[in-house]
């Protein structure tokens, strides 16, 4: 089975990456349970923090549709601080309360914040001893969702990261699908790799507890977010493999990634193009009429999300666009590899961040689309150029074949709103 050629010009893999460490402008870890709440149906988050991490999660969930939500902050007063042992009384007092009133909850993670105060805590200890005190109904896990030392994408990360320790041992040879998708994007996927007849299938995070999700030596995992580095990192410990692949937007990336799948798994090239043909032909249809008003027009990726890389390639060998900057505040060869592999030789790419040298290297540019955090969104647009804030993308399904247009048009929106203004301006 073929994999897609790299670019004739070499790709990025080997180009030399400018490594910044300043001062940077990211978004706090905790957003990540806002998708992974909807995900994980007997789940519950319980964020260890101040009232500034209450406020961050209700404005960014929005308005709660939810009578019971699957998150919540336990506060740590000021009074708190008087002793760390009442820190973990009442937190334990806390989760016995939840989860007397909640039976419905079976995993629940202590998510640690940012306030000096809560850092003291050890979570790791106060999850373990709610283990013993809640198992086998409730398993307690904690990871950090901090927003000095993650951006934004870390925390889901981090997430997944806590629950690969405890995952039942297999023997059995399996893909492991790993990142959190919506739904119905997950069933796509799920159905087209069926269809391929490749299986068994277990998704790392499972819809519930009760799922069959296993890890072994036989068990082969692809990431479909290319922000999971510590969560690739403990699968191999658990003796998985990692399958190398271009991550699943736009046509191309999508059978990419199907390709090394369906290598892996023996499946034919006839069956390959069977199942595939018909949803590639509908993505490169979707993709040709949102992509139009990106042609020609340049792009700057600012580091935020980890998605930068992949959607560099996306956007410039499947929607025509040129890359001046592509920076990304981690870069990962086993990860992020085969997207440079295939992103064309030329743009800058960029680690980490030192935010005021990479504004003046945006401003020189002057870039048509500028793809960058909430922070910086605004004072961009304010000094005229366009810009797209880089958290709509985790929060849109993007992902395979049947949402490619939509991924090209979250892109082209306001680059063709910036020109009906221009277009106004000029009458
Ligand atoms: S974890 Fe830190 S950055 Fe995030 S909301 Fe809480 S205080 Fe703010």
């Amino acid at each position: 089975m073929n994999v897609p050629l790299t670019p004739t010009n070499g790709g990025c893999r080997t180009a030399p990456i400018l490594k910044e460490r300043g001062q940077r402008e990211v978004f706090c870890g905790l957003t990540g349970i806002i998708w992974l709440h909807r995900k994980m149906q007997d789940a519950f988050f319980l964020v260890v923090g101040s009232r500034t991490c209450a406020h961050l999660l209700q404005s960014a969930a929005g308005v709660m549709i939810f009578a019971e939500p699957r998150f919540g902050t336990a506060i740590l007063e000021e009074q708190d601080l008087a002793g760390m042992a009442d820190a973990h009384k009442e937190l334990d007092r806390e989760v016995a309360r939840l989860l007397e009133r909640r039976p419905d909850i079976r995993q629940l993670f202590l998510v640690g914040s940012c306030p000096s105060e809560v850092i003291k805590i050890d979570l790791a200890r106060a999850a373990e001893r709610l283990t013993q005190v809640h198992a086998p109904h409730v398993r307690v896990l904690n990871y950090s969702g901090s927003g000095i030392e993650t951006t934004f994408t870390e925390g889901e990360d981090a997430c997944l990261a806590s629950m690969v320790p405890i995952l039942k041992d297999t023997k059995e040879r399996e893909l492991l699908v790993v990142g959190a998708l919506p739904d119905v994007v997950e069933d796509q996927m799920v159905s087209l790799l069926t269809d391929m007849g490749i299986g068994p299938i277990r998704l790392l995070p499972a819809r519930r507890i009760d799922d069959t999700t296993a890890v072994g030596e036989n068990t082969v995992f692809a990431l479909v977010q290319p922000f999971l580095g510590d969560t690739h990192a403990e699968l191999e410990r658990r003796g998985a493999r990692h399958l190398q692949a271009p991550f699943p937007f736009g046509d191309e990336g999508t059978t990419a990634w199907l390709r090394v799948v369906a290598a892996e798994f023996g499946v034919s090239e006839e069956v390959f193009d069977r199942v595939t043909t018909a949803p590639r032909a509908r993505a490169r249809k979707a993709i040709a009429q949102a992509a139009e008003a990106l042609r020609g027009k340049s792009v700057f990726f600012f580091p935020d999300s980890q998605l930068e890389i992949p959607l560099a390639r996306f956007l410039t060998r499947e929607c025509g666009m040129t890359a001046v900057e592509v920076g990304s505040p981690y870069i990962h060869d086993a990860l992020h590899g085969p997207d440079l592999d295939l992103l064309p030789a030329g743009p800058q790419i960029s680690e980490g961040q030192d935010v005021d040298k990479q504004l003046d290297r945006a401003r020189a540019a002057r870039p048509d689309l500028t793809v960058c955090g909430l922070g910086l969104a605004n004072p961009l647009e304010a000094e005229g150029l366009t810009t797209k804030w880089a958290i709509e993308l985790v929060f849109t399904p993007v992902h395979f074949y049947e949402q490619a247009g939509d991924l090209a048009g979250l892109f082209s929106r306001p680059v063709r709103r910036k020109a009906l203004l221009q277009m106004e301006a000029a009458e």
